[in-house]
Formats: C-alpha cells, sequence, structure tokens
C-alpha cells in the first residue's frame, strides 16, 4: 500500500474533493466538468457541515453528506424580504418568482437578491442567500490529500504549481 492510499484527511490537509451537491432533489452543483476543488482542511474554506465530515476519509473513499441549514448556509432571515413598488422596477426585469437580481446601493455596494412573491403593485424580494434554510445533499470523493505547505497555511489558499 503506497503513503498516498493509507492518507486519511487531517486538519491543514490540501483535500481535492469530487462533489454533486443536491437540493431538493435536484443537483445544482457538480465537480463534473470543472474538476474537483481543492481547499484547506480546518480552515473553514468549504461549508461548515461538509468539513466535518470529510475528516478521516481516505483517498478513493465515498461518502453522502447531509448537510442541515444550520451548518450550511443559516436560516432563512424573515427580516431580509423587502418589498418594492412595482413602478420602480426596471422594464428589462421579468417580473417573476426566482429571477435573480443584482441591486446596487448608494455607496456603490452590490447585492444578490431574488424575486420572492409578485403582488398586485409591489415585488417582494428575497436578499437571503439562495440557500438560506435549506439541507444540502453532498455525494463526495476524495481523490487526493497532502500537506498543506508552511505557505499555504500562512496565506490561507491552495497553490497551484
Ligand atoms: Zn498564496
Amino acid at each position: 500500500m503506497s503513503e498516498q492510499e493509507k492518507r486519511t484527511v487531517s486538519a491543514n490537509d490540501v483535500v481535492s474533493l469530487e462533489y454533486t451537491l443536491t437540493v431538493d432533489g435536484q443537483v445544482i452543483d457538480s465537480s463534473e466538468g470543472h474538476g474537483p476543488i481543492e481547499y484547506i482542511q480546518g480552515q473553514g474554506q468549504i461549508i461548515l457541515g461538509l468539513e466535518k465530515a470529510t475528516y478521516g476519509m481516505a483517498v478513493g473513499e465515498s461518502k453522502e453528506v447531509v448537510v442541515p441549514p444550520a451548518e450550511a448556509y443559516g436560516e432563512a432571515d424573515p427580516n431580509a424580504f423587502v418589498e418594492v413598488p412595482k413602478s420602480e422596477f426596471p422594464p428589462e426585469i421579468p417580473l417573476e418568482v426566482g429571477t435573480p437580481l443584482q441591486l446596487r446601493d448608494n455607496q456603490g455596494q452590490i447585492f444578490d437578491a431574488t424575486i420572492a412573491e409578485i403582488k398586485e403593485d409591489s415585488v417582494v424580494l428575497n436578499f437571503n442567500h439562495p440557500l438560506a434554510g435549506k439541507t444540502l445533499t453532498f455525494q463526495v470523493k476524495v481523490v487526493g490529500i497532502r500537506s498543506a505547505t508552511p505557505e499555504e497555511l500562512e496565506h490561507g489558499h491552495v497553490h497551484h504549481h
């Protein structure tokens, strides 16, 4: 057995992970196509619940990880819904529930929102993260593990050589 085969995920490892993310029965993201993610274990670089579940996994090991909202994007904040008069809406934006929008405030900061509800004279915007309140189901496979370099640990990100 080679060193790489015996290796299991622990803190400060650079982990390569293949994943498929399913929410409400629909696949919404996958490493298929753009390749596995690489991150440093134990630094909060991936969803908390997923990071917890990958400790101790070996190279080649797969598992399904179900992450509740509290360990993913949090619960939806009821105060993050804002009602806007339809008359203030640019005509090019389709008035359909689920339409994603970007809004800019007076300071130029950009906020993401989605149309949550359409009323007779107004539109309700949801400023929560689209995955807030959702349970995330990940199918993951560890495809690589190595120790992070001191430089990577200092920078807090993976270096590609
Ligand atoms: Zn760097």
